[in-house]
């Protein structure tokens, strides 16, 4: 059901920030509108004043500088699914981008919201947690830095300011190394995940360095699976560890029932899908 609200499209970052600045928790921050819009649809939010920032150009580039990325928070899916360096040197972000919503929504839908919304199963979430991203946020008065760890504090809920706009999201370049896979099982086309998986691989000699995993759909956020993580540290890389391993992630999660699958087929798909982004990362390393 829609309510009454005042759309505004401020020209500049800094009027942005002084209209959310003044309205608060009466203004909601609009990018592409694929979540706003749901929920505005459904009665969910009833925000007074939508600050559609969609416009401002700084927020719009993909960059390579030193050794880093630099995501503007307003690229598009399309956008980040098209991009030939990035694709070059983070597949990963093309992967999830392949599987993520359609064309249509591809186009409109940004990478910022989709962190900003913080649904448990985004498909960007898992992705930022395997390259440890941090995020750029500004405010009227200040601006900081959050490492993606400390960014979804539980369903649905950041630890974003009212009043303050992801502006960046910065990865550091991997490894040349480091192989990394994203895997999503959805029900239909287009869906939401019903458990993705991120991994980000690093071995020699059949051994494993190091491995980092990540899961969405599983848990109130995003999560790490740090004790899987640890299980194949130095490990062979056999199909005995990975399933372990797998098995061990699949202990961490804490998934619910809901519409799009139960708890115990969250926790099996979980065990699943760890095991065969890890195998397709090893396979990308050509082992
Ligand atoms: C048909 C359909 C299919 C979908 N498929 C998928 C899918 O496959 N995978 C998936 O993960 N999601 C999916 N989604 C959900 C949605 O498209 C994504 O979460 C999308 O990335 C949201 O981006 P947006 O720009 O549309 O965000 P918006 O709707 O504009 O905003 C979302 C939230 O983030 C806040 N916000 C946005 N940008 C900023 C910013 N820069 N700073 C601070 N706050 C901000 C807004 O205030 C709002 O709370 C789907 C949605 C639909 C309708």
């Amino acid at each position: 059901m829609w309510s009454n609200f005042e759309y505004i499209k401020p020209r500049t970052l800094g009027e942005a920030l002084d209209l959310l600045s003044k309205y608060k928790k009466e203004a909601i921050t609009y990018a592409g509108g694929t979540d706003v819009l749901v929920g505005m649809r459904e009665g969910e939010i009833k925000p007074k004043y939508v600050i559609d920032i969609k416009g401002l150009p700084e927020l719009n580039k993909i960059k390579s500088k030193n050794g880093h990325w630099s995501l503007g928070t307003l690229v598009t899916w399309s956008a980040l699914m098209n991009s030939g360096t990035l694709k070059k040197r983070l597949p990963i972000f093309n992967e999830a981008a392949g599987v993520f919503g359609s064309p249509q929504i591809r186009n409109k839908a940004t990478i910022g919201g989709n962190i900003c919304t913080a649904s448990p199963s985004c498909d960007l979430g898992p992705v930022l947690l395997v390259l440890d991203a941090e995020l750029l946020v500004a405010g009227k008065r200040r601006k900081r830095t959050i490492p993606i760890t400390k960014f979804f504090l539980k369903r649905k809920q950041t630890s974003l300011a009212k009043d303050e706009i992801l502006t960046e999201i910065i990865v550091k370049l991997p490894p040349r190394d480091m192989a990394m896979a994203f895997l999503k099982h959805r029900r239909t086309g287009v869906d939401l995940a019903i458990v993705n998986v991120a991994v980000a691989v690093r071995a020699k000699k059949n051994k494993f360095e190091s491995v980092k995993i990540a899961l969405g759909g599983v848990a109130p956020t995003p999560i790490r699976a740090v004790k899987a993580e640890e299980e194949l540290k130095g490990m062979e890389c056999t199909d005995e560890n990975i399933e372990r391993a797998a098995q061990v992630a699949s202990g961490e999660t804490k998934p619910i029932s809901d519409v799009r699958a139960s708890a115990e087929y969250r926790k099996e798909l979980a065990k699943v899908l760890v095991t065969r982004a890890i195998k397709s990362a090893l396979q990308k390393m050509g082992g």
